[in-house]
């Protein structure tokens, strides 16, 4: 249909907005209990209930003193001792040490904690080794240090990763209100399509893609929905549009493209769907469809859509550099970006004029020696090499204005692995 193909950044951008304009409409919450919150997305934020930490707290097993006596390097005797969950002691006498383990509260008056292994022991006495030095506060993390009693520690929209959960622990949230998973309806298209356990007759293929959309999902916070195969034919589409009608996102994998029977655009276009565009000039994924189909019942927010092109290769591509980006504005979550890193290029790539490439590449960590990751691309035999594209764990990015990459040169990636 329209034939207007817009750069990848400019359809970036159209996502983006779109993602922001959809954010002001927020999801249905619910409770998770918190060993089920892991990829949640919190919709009340999380306050801390006291200060963090509690009290001073020693971060060494060692002597608690003042680090001006210490420094002296006097004998200071060790007036009493506390381990991690007594009750804070002390108060530290003037010119005496009190022995502490990481963990525990600080005796009033000592403002340093000297090391265990910076420590010459005499008997009942303790002074600091030779050539140490002891700052004021060394080791002693102070009460309400990393957050006081009333601070919000994380905003509603925040994704639930370990670390979250527990800081949500830690403020004693043992369930937490987050957002309903919205669910992403998963509708595959195609004649040659046959269900995954049977066997392909002469030019048709197994439904891959419906699995793996519904993995993509999942992974970025959706339930996935995946309905039945449509036919390529008008009645059928309009039919699977009709039931996809109810879902909060919808995704669509094939007739996008140009041919005789690419018959999705003109399908969404019945259904009074705002285009936000119908291509761009990347390769994979030209043939691209974002838009936004009318509330069904009025009383929801409109359904945004994605028609995908159905190489598996373009599907995904196309998914993690827009989808996700849709699908967190629909999840209530945080803006989301796609992850982009940079990595050095072993061997030389080809561009395509006009187009931004995304080829399927293996990136690898460089610990050793500081330098950058490095990226490798994998060969393949175009957006429908499945196997190619399992062995990958990014994609390499080649400029629309470029001719090529060179052996060498520092490249954007997008990681989706590893
Ligand atoms: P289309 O975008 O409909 O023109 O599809 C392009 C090609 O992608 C088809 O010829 C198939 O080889 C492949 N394809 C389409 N849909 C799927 C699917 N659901 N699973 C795997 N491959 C697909
Ligand atoms: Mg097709």
């Amino acid at each position: 249909m329209s034939a207007e193909l817009l750069r990848f950044e400019e359809a970036h951008l159209r996502v983006q907005q779109a993602a922001a304009e959809r954010a002001r409409f927020q999801p249905p919450t619910e409770q998770a209990p918190l060993g089920e919150a892991l990829g949640r997305v919190l919709a009340a934020p999380i306050v801390a209930d006291e200060d963090q930490p509690p009290f001073a707290r020693s971060t060494r097993d060692g002597f608690a003193c003042r680090a001006d006596e210490a420094n002296r390097r006097a004998w200071l005797p060790i007036e009493g001792a506390t381990h991690a969950g007594q009750q804070p002691g002390g108060p530290l006498p003037i010119g005496a040490a009190w022995e502490i383990m990481t963990g525990a509260p600080i005796p009033a008056g000592a403002d340093a904690v000297a090391m265990v292994e910076h420590v010459e022991r005499g008997g009942e006495s303790v002074r600091l080794a030779e050539g140490r030095h002891l700052q004021a506060g060394e080791n002693i993390v102070p009460r309400g240090a990393q957050a006081h009693s009333g601070e919000t520690l994380l905003r509603s929209g925040a994704r639930l990763g370990p670390a979250q959960i527990a800081l949500a622990a830690a403020c004693g949230c043992s369930t937490l209100a987050v957002y309903a998973r919205p669910r992403v309806a998963i509708l595959t298209t195609g004649d040659e399509l046959v269900p995954v356990d049977a066997t392909p007759g002469p030019g048709q293929i197994r439904n891959s893609n419906a699995p793996m959309l519904a993995a993509l999902v999942a992974q970025a916070g959706g339930a996935p929905w995946v309905l039945p195969v449509a036919a390529d034919a008008a009645e059928a589409l309009d039919a699977a549009l009709q039931q996809a009608a109810v879902a909060d996102m919808l995704l669509i994998s094939g007739g996008v493209s140009a041919g005789k029977f690419d018959l999705v655009e003109p399908a969404l276009a019945r259904r009074g769907a705002r285009f936000h565009f119908t291509g761009v000039k990347m390769q994979p994924g030209k043939p691209l469809v974002f838009g936004e189909l009318p509330s069904s019942t009025g009383d929801r927010s409109p359904l945004p859509f994605f028609g995908l092109p159905g190489n598996p290769v373009s599907s995904a591509a196309t998914f993690l550099l827009f989808g996700a980006t849709m699908l967190a504005a629909v999840a209530g979550a945080e803006p989301y970006e796609p992850q982009f890193a940079m990595a050095q290029l072993a061997g030389d790539v080809s561009g395509k004029p006009g187009l931004t490439r995304f080829l399927p590449a293996r990136w690898q960590p460089n610990a050793h020696g500081g330098e950058p990751p490095t990226v490798v691309p994998v060969p393949w035999q175009g957006s429908g090499d499945q196997a190619a594209f399992a062995r990958a764990n990014c994609f390499l990015v080649v400029p629309e204005e470029t001719p090529g990459l060179k052996a060498g040169m520092i490249a954007r990636i997008l990681i989706f692995q590893g």
